[in-house]
């Protein structure tokens, strides 16, 4: 409020001006729940519940601790740092640094977009992520926050929540303050669940400012894959995760009427949102297409914002003279700042390379510049590319000395010294062979002491392939409509939908992406219900079946039973666990605001849905498995998760772990180990499927739901293995629980195991959910 002059009876003010922070009229009728903004030790009762069940099993990198100026310090067996901290600690701690940069990251992402969407639309923006088909349009906010944000100007009050909690967190590791490793697990799961809230953010935002999909079933199929490229127009490259960038290229490209004469095509999750903006981006790959995309020589200008971005991705532009624009702050790449220069005197300078490319941080250049640079550069480059010829391969191959350190450092410990061997006869099929699983990562060039480009020979060598990536991926949706949760709620919670199984995550694959693609059409095929989100959205989409269909175009994009529901980017992934959240509220009407606790327990004992990070790599991809297990959720992980460092494993030998009570009478009661872990690294993609399966289980399930997990669990196992599994027993509560086509063989184990009927409880961890006490005679 401003006043220019006001008199009164105590003297004349002048250029007065009052602000009042928060005085909004209260129109959101749901009580408050018990732990709106929950600090740092808040829902540490709940945390201690599934920690005790789950207990962290620690797989330590190394030994040592060299945190501090007081270290190294040996923390092996029962030893204890200069500090006091004790192995079990350290691995905590270094999981709640990890999970802290995930959540920095989302939290970070989530202030930009919030920031620069006010500047552009105005505080007063309207959030709306589907209209009166999303009536629960931030169900994590609503949980975790307790309030309800209409506008985009109400999320700031989230972010504020968000950044003090982080640097809460980031404290608890300094040397000296927490020593218990169960502690430290808890406020992992605390970072794990404000990143939830920061995606939600983020993606909210994002959506109302942009026009994004909202929630809509049928997105338009988006191009994916190098194939797709017409390499005769210029070609922008844009990378990352944070869109405006992008949205400035598309605006512009638009307004100067060059849509059709340049291609904007994408890798990671900008291109994933930059697709929902306009159906003409093409995305290209998951983040491991990096070098690959940018050796094949097809970009003119890249333009990087933040956030899995190759930290060498300056040097790789470079060797394609293709110039680079950078535009966050959080990512400069040591390029001069040139945000305040003409537009044209910028692309001057990179079209004759008299710089590399620039750092530009007004967003509302960047199209301009991008467009302009391509469009110059585009006819010097003649698309140079960096793949060996196949006629130079043999040559190449034959400097190998057959040392076997490529390898040795080859994550996916992929034959290179035999690929080699052949190449330099002149056979590349074990060279080719390579390009599916390959993830990209160069490490075998950094070690190879003839300096070989191993990563360009296979490139080199599966050139046929590369032309032939062209695919179909739908564009990412949002949010669930609360329709459709409407109609799924009743069979998720009661078992008849199998599960929700979400493939999340980063391009880390052991073999390949192919493999991620293959559990989605398996899983889709028997009627769960399947998400994806970020790379591993656009992994399931880079595989062909024998009608030459991607698993989009094979099912629809309704969250349904067999449905495969591309959410979108990283951040969409918020939309997922709000699903979850949403069912407890729409379906079971459960209060949701500021009622973490209740509904966790909820989702914990009743939906069967299971994350899955088959190429999880990043911090982001350890923050977002973290949110989840605070919900109750189980992830299941690649064999590359191991390097997280621990797992959350369950105890199925130890029955009293699996007791819970019996809403109804307060009774004890004994539940299937269901679901068994809340953390677990499958080796092979077999044992992964027979894994889902299994944490799809929970206690809630009716008869009729158990016998239909236990059949995908027991036909999975048999498929993959050529056995039932040795825990059947432990699964069948009541002998309608048992599938009648297994009936023989199961009831056979059963009599094995001098299995006994149980009572299927209705469930909760919590004493105070208890409708009736017990009565004590
Ligand atoms: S933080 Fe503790 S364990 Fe680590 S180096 Fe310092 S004193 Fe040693
Ligand atoms: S670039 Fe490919 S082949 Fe080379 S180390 Fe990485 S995964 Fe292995
Ligand atoms: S590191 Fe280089 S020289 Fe050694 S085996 Fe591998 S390709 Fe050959």
């Amino acid at each position: 409020m401003k006043i220019g002059e006001l008199k009164t009876d105590f003297g004349n003010i002048k250029d007065l001006q009052l602000s009042i922070g928060q005085a909004k009229e209260e129109k959101w009728e749901e009580p408050m729940g018990p732990t709106p903004f929950p600090s740092l030790t808040t829902l540490r009762e709940w945390d201690k519940k599934l920690l005790e069940r789950y207990k962290p099993f620690y797989m330590p990198f190394c030994d040592m601790c060299c945190l501090c100026t007081q270290g190294k310090c040996d923390l092996t067996g029962p030893k204890r740092g200069a500090c006091g901290i004790s192995m079990p600690a350290q691995q905590s701690r270094t999981v709640l640094i990890t999970v802290c940069i995930g959540a920095a990251t989302h939290i970070g992402h989530a202030r930009e977009l919030v920031t620069s969407i006010s500047e552009k639309f105005g505080k007063d923006h309207p959030l709306d992520v589907g209209g009166h088909n999303v009536e629960v349009e931030a169900p994590l906010i609503r949980l975790v926050c307790g309030i309800k944000p209409e506008t985009i100007g109400d999320l700031d009050e989230v972010l504020d929540y968000l950044e003090n909690q982080l640097t809460q967190l980031l404290a608890v590791t300094h040397t000296g303050q927490e020593g218990s490793s169960v502690d430290f697990e808890s406020k992992v799961f605390h970072a794990g669940m404000i990143d939830q809230v920061a995606m939600e953010v983020a993606d909210i935002a994002q959506i109302s400012a942009f026009g994004f999909p909202k929630a809509e079933e049928e997105t338009p199929l988006i191009e994916l894959g190098m194939g797709a490229v017409d390499t005769s127009k210029p070609v922008i490259l844009v990378v990352g995760h944070n869109v405006p960038p992008a949205v400035n290229i598309v605006d512009y490209l638009q307004k100067t009427k060059l849509t059709e004469e340049v291609e904007l095509t994408g890798i990671c999750c900008t291109s994933l949102d930059i697709s929902r903006y306009t159906p003409k981006a093409k995305i290209i790959g998951p983040i491991s297409w990096q070098l690959r995309y940018v050796r094949s020589g097809v970009p003119d200008v890249i333009v990087v914002d933040e956030q899995c971005v190759r930290a060498d991705l300056l040097i790789e532009a470079q060797r394609i003279h293709a110039p680079l624009i950078a535009t966050n702050q959080k990512n400069c790449l040591g390029l001069e700042d040139r945000t305040n220069d003409r537009p044209d005197d910028i692309v001057a300078d990179m079209v004759s390379e008299k710089v590399p490319g620039v750092l530009i941080l007004d967003t509302n250049q960047v199209g301009e510049v991008a467009t302009k640079t391509a469009i110059q550069v585009a006819p010097k480059r003649k698309k140079m590319g960096f793949f060996p010829k196949k006629e130079e391969l043999k040559e190449i191959a034959r400097k190998c000395n057959q040392c076997k350190e490529c390898r040795r450092s080859c994550p996916n410990d992929a034959a290179i010294p035999e690929a080699m061997k052949a190449a330099g006869k002149g056979n590349f099929a074990l060279l080719e062979e390579m390009y599916d699983e390959c993830v990209g990562c160069a490490r075998c060039e950094q070690a190879c002491p003839q300096k070989i480009p191993i990563h360009s020979m296979i490139l080199g060598a599966a050139q046929e392939k590369v032309k032939e990536e062209k695919y179909k991926i739908r564009a990412g949706r949002g949010a669930i409509q609360d329709i459709e949760i409407r109609q799924v709620g009743g069979p998720i919670v009661l078992g008849e939908i199998p599960g929700v199984v979400a493939f999340v995550g980063c391009p880390n694959f052991p073999k390949g992406g192919k493999e991620v693609a293959e559990m989605v059409i398996e899983f889709a095929k028997r009627r769960y219900i399947v998400c994806t989100s970020g790379c591993a959205a656009i992994a399931a989409g880079m595989y062909k079946n024998d009608e030459g269909k991607t698993a989009y175009e094979l099912f629809p994009g309704s969250f349904e039973a067999g449905g495969v529901v591309n959410v979108g980017s990283c951040v969409s992934n918020a939309h997922i666990a709000g699903a979850a959240v949403k069912i407890a509220s729409i379906f079971a009407r459960r209060n949701l605001r500021g009622n973490y606790e209740e509904i966790a327990d909820y989702v914990y004992n009743r939906v069967g849905a299971v994350g899955v990070a088959w190429g999880a790599m990043t911090q982001k991809a350890a923050a977002i498995a973290s949110g989840f297990w605070r919900l109750g959720i189980p992830v299941v992980v690649g064999p590359h998760g191991t390097k997280y460092r621990r797992m959350l494993l369950g105890r199925r030998d130890k029955e009293e772990l699996w007791y819970t009570y019996d809403a109804r009478t307060g009774d004890k009661v004994y539940t299937s180990p269901a679901p068994e872990h809340l953390f677990v690294a499958a080796e092979t993609k077999e044992e992964a499927m027979v894994m889902i399966a299994k944490l799809c289980m929970r206690p809630n399930d009716t008869s009729k739901g158990r016998a239909i997990k236990l059949t995908n669990y027991v036909d999975l196992h048999k498929r993959n293995f050529g056995s039932i599994p040795d825990d059947v027993h432990l699964y069948v509560r009541t002998m309608a629980d048992v599938p009648i086509t297994m009936k023989d063989e199961i009831v056979k184990m059963l009599n094995e195991k001098q299995w006994k009927e149980r009572t299927i409880p209705d469930p909760t961890l919590l004493p105070r959910m208890i409708r009736k006490a017990k009565v004590k005679v």
